[in-house]
């Protein structure tokens, strides 16, 4: 399971990191939250369309590629994200989980259509009006008080209850029911590995606590996996 960390080494800010500069006067719910976007639609969208711009120029890092190959290692592997950026995928993971939707996709804050957004609307400084009905268009991503896709959920939780293990990778562990996700493996008798340079609640209650960057830890922890695999 990752969340926005295992991203920051592709310059991609965490939500702590993005509350600088520019944006450093206004919190993560006012940014993030559809009582937000009520109050000021224009202020989420030039957010947003701020973060699409840094997204695009991010590139996978080698803690994303080192996933990838976990994956192509374990005979039963599967990849959930907090994230709502696409690097998972440009680094070849397949069949990613996204419980927060993606910054990528948009749709109707009303009738839930989804919206292509042209170049035009990417540079206004309000979003678009919906096609169908007319209502503002907004990004596909879960935000703060918001139900998450229960069918990602369902998934990642059915996975919690049957893995061996599972490795929570730049994740505070602050996000609800994300942060569940690995109390529930534990609970069911996997061992839990946290990869974070910071300790906080996960590694509180992991099993093992690799602490340090990500894109360090995780493509050592690929290549002793790939050694165990080969017998080497
Ligand atoms: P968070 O910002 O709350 O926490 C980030 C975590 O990453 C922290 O624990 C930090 O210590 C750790 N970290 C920082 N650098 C790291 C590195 N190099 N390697 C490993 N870990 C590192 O993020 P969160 O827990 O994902 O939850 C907050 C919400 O923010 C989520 O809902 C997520 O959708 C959203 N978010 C996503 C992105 C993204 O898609 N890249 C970016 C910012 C925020």
């Amino acid at each position: 399971m990752t969340g926005a960390g295992v991203s920051a080494e592709s310059g991609v800010p965490t939500f702590r990191d993005a509350q600088t500069g520019l944006w450093s006067r206004f919190n993560a719910e006012e940014l993030a939250s559809p009582q937000g976007f009520e109050r000021d639609p224009g202020l989420v969208w030039r957010w947003y369309m701020w973060r699409l711009g840094q997204l695009e120029e991010a590139a996978p890092n080698p803690g994303h590629g080192a996933l990838a190959e976990l994956a192509r290692l374990c005979e039963s592997f599967l990849l959930v994200t907090q994230n709502v950026d696409s690097l998972h995928e440009q680094a070849g993971s397949a069949d990613v989980l996204h419980l927060h939707g993606s910054l990528f996709e948009f749709r109707c804050a009303a009738c839930a259509a989804p919206h292509h957004l042209t170049e035009g609307e990417r540079g206004a400084d309000s979003p678009p009006a919906c096609g169908l009905c007319g209502d503002l268009v907004r990004p596909d991503v879960v935000w703060f008080g918001e139900s998450l896709p229960w069918d990602a959920v369902g998934d990642a939780a059915a996975a919690a209850h049957r893995c061996e293990a599972v490795l929570v990778v730049g994740t505070s562990g602050l996000v609800y029911p994300a942060s569940q996700l690995p109390l529930i493996a534990r609970q069911a008798g996997a061992t839990v590995i946290d990869v974070n340079p910071e300790p906080g609640p996960i590694s509180a209650v992991a099993d093992i606590f690799l602490q340090g960057k990500s894109g360090e830890i995780l493509p050592d922890l690929a290549r002793a996996v790939a050694d165990l695999r080969t017998g080497g």
